[in-house]
C-alpha cells in the first residue's frame, strides 16, 4: 500500500494554519511539536508571506517506490520487502512443532541455499510464532496444496503466510515416499512469492502452445526481467519442476534487481509521500525518495514549488530505527535546499549518514519542514 494523505491530518492542518494565521507566531500552531520557524524568505516576500508552521508528517515504513528498472522474471514492484532482513516464523502448536524439526530444517537450508545466497534478502527467526509479526510472516502446515497467500510484502503480519504441507496425505500422495524432495522444491518456490516473484508462465509474452501449457495462476507481476524464462523456478511450464529447486540464472538476475547482490544495501528506495499539495499557492512538497547505499549513506531527493522566492528550505528527517534487540535509535538530521524562485519546481538531494550496522528496520520516518 502506498501512503495515503490522512484526510484529518490536512484539515488539522488547515484549521492550525488559520489559527497561526489569526494568533501569529505565540499562537496554537506552534504550541504542539510544530518546529521552529527555519526558512529564510527573501525580504519582499516576508511581508506578504505569513510564517507557515508544517507539522510533521509520519511515514510508516510498507511503502515502496519503483526505482529505476530495465526490462528475465515476473514481480510486483509494491510487493518488494523495503527492510530486506524479513522475519518468518512457524506458526504451529508445540507439539507439531516439535515432532516436525527434520521438516522444518530441511525447508530452512532449501530456502537459505536460494535466494538469500544471492541477494540481500534475508530470512530471519524460524522460531515459533508468537502472537504477531512485524516485517515477515508466519509459516503454517496443512495437508493442503502448499501455497503463499500473496506476493512479497502483502504477506507482512500474516501468520500463515506461507502453508506447507508435512504428510502429503490427501494433496498429492506421491510426495509420501518423496517428502524431502518434494518440501525442499516447494520451498525455493513458495518462498520467492514471499519476496514478491509471481509465477512466469502468468507473463503477458509467455508464448502459448505447445513450449507452455499451463494456465497463469494466482497474483501477476507488474515489472517484467528480460525474455520470458522457461527454467524459472518460478515456472509451471518448467520442464523439470520447480527446476528441481535450482534457480536459474534469470531469477537469480530478477531476485538481484529486486533487492540487490549480496553485500549491496539492504533496504530498498522507499518513497516519501506528502499531502499534495501542501498549501497550495504558498508551498508545495510533492514527494520524495529516500535511497539507502550499503556505505551507511542515504539520499533523499525532494522537489519544492513555492509561489514566492525563498532563499532555501530547512527540513528535518528524523530516523526511528530498531536495532536487532529492540533499542530503538533515533537521527534527526536537517538540511537545506537551495535557493527557490517562485512559482516554479525546484528539486534537491540530500544526502545523510544512516546507522547501517545498528538497525533491522525503519520504524518511521517523520520530515519536519517550514517553508
Ligand atoms: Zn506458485
Amino acid at each position: 500500500m502506498m501512503f495515503l494523505p490522512n484526510i484529518r491530518s490536512q484539515a488539522s492542518l488547515l484549521i492550525a494554519v488559520a489559527i497561526f494565521c489569526m494568533t501569529g507566531p505565540s499562537g496554537a500552531a506552534t504550541k504542539k511539536g510544530a518546529p521552529a520557524k527555519k526558512t529564510h524568505i527573501v525580504a519582499s516576500a516576508q511581508k506578504i508571506l505569513p510564517r507557515l508552521a508544517i507539522p510533521p508528517y509520519q511515514i510508516v515504513t510498507g511503502q515502496a517506490t519503483p526505482p529505476p528498472r530495465t526490462p528475465f522474471g515476473y514481480y510486483k514492484q509494491e510487493a518488494i520487502w523495503i527492510d530486506h532482513t524479513i522475519n518468518v516464523c512457524w506458526n504451529m502448536s508445540a507439539s507439531h512443532y516439535a515432532s516436525t524439526k527434520t521438516y522444518r530444517h530441511l525447508i530452512t537450508t532449501a530456502v537459505q541455499n536460494a535466494w538469500p545466497s544471492v541477494s540481500t534478502a534475508k530470512f530471519v527467526g524460524w522460531q515459533r510464532c508468537g502472537s504477531s509479526i512485524s516485517n515477515g510472516f508466519g509459516i503454517a502446515e496443512k495437508d493442503v496444496g502448499p501455497y503463499s497467500a500473496a506476493l512479497g510484502s502483502e504477506l507482512n503480519h500474516n501468520l500463515s503466510g506461507i502453508v506447507f504441507n508435512f504428510t502429503y496425505k490427501t494433496w498429492s500422495p506421491v510426495c509420501q515416499s518423496e517428502i524431502e524432495y518434494c518440501n525442499r522444491l516447494i520451498a525455493v518456490h513458495e518462498f520467492g512469492h514471499s519476496l514478491g516473484l509471481a509465477h512466469e508462465q502468468n507473463r503477458p509474452d509467455t508464448p502459448r502452445g505447445p513450449e507452455c501449457t499451463a494456465d497463469p495462476q494466482g497474483e501477476n507481476g507488474d515489472v517484467t526481467v528480460g525474455k520470458w524464462d522457461l527454467h524459472s523456478v518460478m515456472n509451471y511450464c518448467n520442464p523439470q519442476w520447480n527446476g528441481n529447486g535450482n534457480l536459474s540464472s534469470e531469477d537469480i538476475t530478477t531476485i538481484q534487481q529486486m533487492y540487490g547482490k549480496p553485500g549491496s544495501a539492504s533496504l530498498s528506495p522507499f518513497e516519501i509521500h506528502f499531502p499534495s499539495p501542501i498549501l497550495d499557492g504558498f508551498c508545495a512538497i510533492t514527494n520524495g525518495v529516500t535511497t539507502f547505499f550499503a556505505d551507511g549513506t542515504a539520499e533523499w531527493d525532494a522537489s519544492l514549488r513555492n509561489s514566492f522566492p525563498l532563499f532555501g528550505l530547512t527540513a528535518s528527517a528524523q530516523l526511528v530505527i530498531k536495532n536487532g534487540s529492540g533499542h530503538t535509535i533515533e537521527t534527526t538530521h536537517t538540511f537545506t535546499s537551495p535557493p527557490i524562485s517562485g512559482g516554479s519546481t525546484t528539486k534537491w538531494r540530500y544526502k545523510f549518514v544512516y546507522p547501517a550496522s545498528s538497525f533491522t528496520s525503519i520504524h518511521k520516518l517523520t520530515l519536519n519542514s517550514t517553508c
